[in-house]
C-alpha cells in the first residue's frame, strides 16, 4: 500500500484555484489562469500522475499577453478604417485650384480655370454641411439646382457623401461662381473641384464608408441586446440606447438621415433636431458611463452629474418644440452641452480606471480623443479652426471605437458578475454542508447519548460504532466501512458494513495488522489507493482514520470507495470529526458504568455495598408478594473477629473478610445475591427459598468458612461465622421485618456458642 500523496496548489490570482490529491482540480470557476499558475497546477498534476494518482486538470492556460493583442486588433480595425477614409479623399492632381473670396453672408465667389474635359463634364463637390440651402449661381445666369442638408433630394442617394454640382457642358476655360448658401451653419463650406466621374469615386467611396460605421454600430447595438438577454443585465439595454443615439446623431450630422424613410421627417426641425440629437447622444453617455463607472457607489458629484444630464434631455425636448428664435443659438448650446458632458464623462473614467475598473484608461483616453475630435468639428464648422478633410470622419472613428471599448469593458463585466455568482454558490453550498454536517453530527450525540445509557460496559464500543456507521454513510457514500479496534476498553472489535464482507474483511485485517498498528498509532488521517496485489491497478481508495486508543491498544476507521475517486478534503474531515464524537461518547459512558459499579460495590470484598443491597432487597421483596414466592435473608457474621484482628493485626483482618466473603458467595447461585452489610457481617437474599431451603445453603456457608484456609505468616488463621436466617411472611411487601427477624436469629446463634445456623421463627417472641 501506498502512503497518501496530496498535493495542493493554491493560487489567489486571478482566481482561486486549488488541485489536490483526492485526483481532482478545485477553482471557485475553471478559468482562463495565468500561465504561471497554469505550469504550477500541471506541475501538481504530473507528480500526481508519477505517485499513480490520475489527477484530472481542469485549466486552461490563458492568452498570453492578451491586453496587448487586444489593443493590437484595435490598432489594426482602426487601420482598416483610416484606409476606408483615404479611399474618399481626391489625389491634388485630380482636382483644381479655387480662389475664395466672401462677397456676402452665405454668398462666396469662386474663380477657377476649366481645362477642356472631352466628353467628361467638371464637378463642384462640397462636404455634406447642414445649410438649408446650396445652390450654385453664374455670371450668366445659370444656376443649379438648389440642395438642401435636411431634405435629400430623389437624384442624390440615399447617402449622399457631400453636394455635387455638375458645372454645364460647355464650362471652359477661366470661370467664375458664386455659391449661395442660406441658413444653417456654412463656415465649413469647402469646395472640391474635379471631373464628375472623380466626383462619384469618391461619392461612393463616402457612402461606403458611412455605410460601414453604420454597420458596425448596429452589429454593436444587436450584440448589446444578446447581451442583454443573456446576462438580464439593465446596462446592456442602456449600452443599446447609447449605440442607437450615436447612430442616429451621426446620421444626421452627415445627412443621412433626411434621406432615410421614416426618419426623414426629423428634416423639420433643421438646426434645432440636430442639436436635440446631439444632446440626447450626450446624455445617453453620461448616464451609461455613470452607470458602468460608479457600479451604484456614492461619490461626490453624484448630483452633478445626474443634473447635466437631465438639463441635457430638458434642452434637448427644448429644441425639439422647434421655435424659431431658438434656431440659431441651439448648435452653440448643444456645442457646449455635449462638451461639458464629455468632460463629465472623462472624468468618471479617469475615476474609474484610477479604482483598477477594466478598461478604464483606454476608455478614458478614447472619450478624451472623441471629445477633442468633436470640438475640433464644432469650432470649424463656425469657421473659427481649419478643418482638414480627415477630422469629419476621423470624430466619427473616435466614436466608434469609443463605443466599442464599452462594449468591451461591460462583456467583461459579465465575467465579473459570473465569478460573483460562482463565489455566492460556492459559499451557499459551504453552508449548507456545513449545516449538513452539524446536524448529522448532533443527531449523531444525540443517538449515542439515548442508546449507550445502561449498555452493559462490554455493548458500549459496539453499538458506539455501530451508530458512527449509520450516520457517517449516508454522508460520506462508500463501498464498504470497517472499524478496527485492538484492546480498547479490554476487548477486541471488529465491525464491518456490509456485513456479509465480514469473513473476507477478518482475514485481510488479520494480514495487514501490523501495517494498521503502525497507521494507527501514528495518529495521522489519511487515504490510499487498494491495489488487490502488489503493483496492480487500483481498485479502491480507502481512507484511514485512527481511533485514539491507549497503547498498547489501537484502532482505526476505514472507508473502501471503488475506482480511483478518493475522498474530498472536507469528507476526510467529517469522518474524522464523526469518529472523534463517537469516541469520545464511548469512552464516557464506560467510565459512566465504571463509576456507578463503584458506588454500588463494597470497595474491599468487591461484592455488593449495603446500599445497593437494600435497593435489591427492596425490589426483591415486592416482587415475591407479587408472585407469592419465597424469599431468605440470611445475616452473617465473623465470630471474635475483634480478636483476629488483635492477633494478627488489621491488614490480615482484611484478606479474612476477603477470603469469608469469596467462600460465602461460591457457596451461592447466580439468582442469589450477596454483599458486605457492614464490618465482619454479611448478607445473603435467596429469592425462591424457604427456610429450610434457606438452612442447607447457611449449613453450607458455615462449612464453607470453616474449612477455608486463611494463612498468616504462616500460621492458620481459623474463621467461623454465625448466621440468622429469617424468610418472608405472606403479605411482606417489605424486608425491614425479616432483617430484624434474621438479625435477631443471628443473635441466637451468638448465645449459642457461635459457629452455627438458627432459622428464627415466624414471630419472635
Ligand atoms: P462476635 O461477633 O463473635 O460477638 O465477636 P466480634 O469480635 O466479631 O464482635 P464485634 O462486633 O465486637 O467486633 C467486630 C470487629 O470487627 C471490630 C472490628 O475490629 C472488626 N472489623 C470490623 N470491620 C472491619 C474491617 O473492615 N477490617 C478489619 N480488619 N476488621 C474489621
Ligand atoms: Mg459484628
Ligand atoms: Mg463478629
Amino acid at each position: 500500500m501506498h502512503s497518501c500523496h496530496t498535493f495542493v496548489t493554491t493560487v489567489r490570482k486571478p482566481w482561486h484555484a486549488s488541485c489536490d490529491g483526492a485526483g481532482t482540480y478545485r477553482g471557485s470557476r475553471h478559468a482562463h489562469i495565468g500561465a504561471s499558475v497554469y505550469r504550477c497546477i500541471r506541475a501538481a498534476a504530473r507528480r500526481g500522475r508519477r505517485a499513480g494518482m490520475p489527477m484530472e486538470l481542469n485549466a486552461t492556460r490563458s492568452m498570453p499577453g492578451h491586453g496587448w493583442v487586444l489593443a493590437a486588433c484595435l490598432v489594426l480595425l482602426m487601420g482598416l478604417f483610416a484606409a476606408l477614409v483615404s479611399t474618399t479623399q481626391l489625389h491634388p492632381d485630380e482636382t483644381r485650384e479655387v480662389a475664395m473670396t466672401p462677397v456676402a453672408d452665405g454668398v462666396v465667389r469662386m474663380s477657377f480655370e476649366l481645362p477642356t474635359a472631352g466628353d467628361r463634364r467638371w464637378a463642384l463637390w462640397f462636404p455634406r454641411e447642414p445649410v438649408d440651402r446650396l445652390q450654385l449661381v453664374g455670371p450668366d445666369g445659370w444656376h443649379s439646382e438648389p440642395l438642401d442638408f435636411f431634405k435629400v433630394g430623389d437624384d442624390e442617394g440615399i447617402l449622399p457623401a457631400g453636394f455635387a454640382f455638375l458645372l454645364p457642358r460647355d464650362a471652359q476655360g477661366p470661370t467664375v461662381l458664386e455659391a449661395h448658401a442660406e441658413g444653417g451653419l456654412h463656415g465649413g463650406l469647402r469646395p472640391v473641384l474635379a471631373l464628375s466621374p472623380d466626383i462619384r469615386r469618391i461619392e461612393r467611396s463616402g457612402v461606403a464608408l458611412g455605410g460601414a460605421v453604420y454597420g458596425g454600430l448596429l452589429t454593436l447595438a444587436a450584440l448589446a441586446l444578446a447581451l442583454a438577454y443573456a446576462s438580464r443585465d439593465r446596462l446592456f439595454i442602456g449600452f443599446f440606447c447609447f449605440v442607437v443615439a450615436l447612430v442616429l446623431l451621426l446620421q444626421a450630422m452627415n445627412g443621412h438621415l433626411y434621406g432615410l424613410p421614416g426618419v426623414r421627417l426629423l428634416g423639420l426641425w433643421r438646426l434645432q433636431g440636430l442639436s436635440a440629437l446631439t444632446l440626447v447622444h450626450a446624455a445617453a453617455t453620461l448616464w451609461l458611463v455613470e452607470a458602468y463607472a460608479m457600479r451604484g457607489r456614492a461619490y461626490r458629484h453624484a448630483r452633478l452629474v445626474r443634473g447635466i444630464g437631465i438639463a441635457l434631455v430638458a434642452l434637448a425636448a427644448l429644441f425639439l418644440l422647434n421655435l424659431p428664435w431658438l434656431a440659431q443659438a441651439s448648435q452653440a448650446v448643444s456645442a457646449v452641452g455635449w462638451t461639458m458632458a464629455g468632460i463629465a464623462v472623462i472624468g468618471l473614467l479617469v475615476d474609474a480606471a484610477r479604482r483598477g475598473v477594466p478598461l478604464g484608461w483606454a476608455l478614458a483616453g478614447s472619450a478624451a480623443v472623441s471629445v477633442l475630435a468633436g470640438v475640433w468639428v464644432a469650432l470649424s464648422r463656425h469657421g473659427l479652426l481649419p478643418e482638414g478633410p480627415l477630422l469629419h470622419y476621423g470624430y466619427q472613428g473616435a466614436a466608434v471605437a469609443f463605443a466599442l471599448l464599452l462594449a468591451l469593458a461591460l462583456t467583461q463585466r459579465i465575467g465579473d458578475y459570473r465569478e460573483a455568482r460562482d463565489r455566492d454558490r460556492l459559499a451557499r453550498l459551504d453552508t449548507e454542508r456545513k449545516m449538513r454536517r452539524e446536524a448529522a453530527r448532533a443527531d449523531l450525540s444525540t443517538a449515542l447519548q439515548t442508546q449507550l445509557n445502561g449498555l452493559d460496559p462490554g455493548e458500549i464500543p459496539w453499538q458506539g460504532f455501530r451508530l458512527l456507521m449509520d450516520h457517517l454513510l449516508p454522508l460520506v457514500p462508500t463501498e464498504s466501512c470497517i472499524a478496527v479496534l485492538r484492546g480498547y476498553q479490554g476487548r477486541d472489535h471488529l465491525l464491518v458494513e456490509p456485513a456479509s464482507a465480514l469473513p473476507s474483511i477478518e482475514h485481510e485485517i488479520n494480514r495487514r495488522g501490523l501495517i494498521l498498528r503502525r497507521q494507527a498509532t501514528a495518529g495521522l488521517a489519511l487515504q490510499q489507493p487498494v491495489h488487490p496485489s502488489a503493483g496492480g491497478p487500483v481498485v479502491a481508495m480507502e481512507a484511514l482514520v485512527p481511533f485514539q486508543v491507549r497503547a498498547p491498544g489501537w484502532g482505526v476507521l476505514l472507508l473502501r470507495r471503488a475506482g480511483g475517486d478518493g475522498f474530498t478534503t472536507d469528507e476526510m474531515s467529517v469522518i474524522g470529526e464523526l469518529a472523534r464524537v463517537v469516541q469520545l461518547h464511548v469512552d464516557q459512558a464506560a467510565a459512566a458504568v465504571k463509576l456507578r459499579r463503584s458506588a454500588e460495590m463494597d470497595a474491599l470484598t468487591g461484592t455488593m455495598n449495603r446500599r445497593t443491597i437494600d435497593v435489591w432487597i427492596e425490589r426483591t421483596f415486592a416482587e415475591a408478594e407479587r408472585s407469592g414466592r419465597p424469599v431468605s435473608v440470611l445475616f452473617i457474621d465473623l465470630d471474635h473477629f475483634k480478636s483476629v484482628n488483635d492477633r494478627f493485626g488489621h491488614a490480615c483482618g482484611d484478606d479474612c473478610l476477603r477470603e469469608v466473603s469469596s467462600a460465602l458467595r461460591g457457596v451461592l447461585s447466580e439468582a442469589d445475591m450477596f454483599g458486605r452489610y457492614g464490618g465482619e457481617e454479611f448478607i445473603a437474599v435467596l429469592p425462591g427459598r424457604d427456610g429450610a431451603e434457606a438452612r442447607a445453603v447457611g449449613e453450607r456457608m458455615r462449612t464453607a468458612v470453616e474449612n477455608a484456609e486463611v494463612r498468616h505468616e504462616g500460621q492458620r488463621v481459623r474463621l467461623t461465622v454465625s448466621i440468622g436466617i429469617a424468610t418472608r411472611l405472606r403479605g411482606e411487601d417489605a424486608p425491614a421485618a425479616a432483617i430484624a427477624r434474621a438479625d435477631k436469629a443471628l443473635y441466637a446463634a451468638k448465645r449459642q456458642g457461635r459457629n452455627c445456623v438458627q432459622v428464627a421463627p415466624a414471630v419472635f417472641s
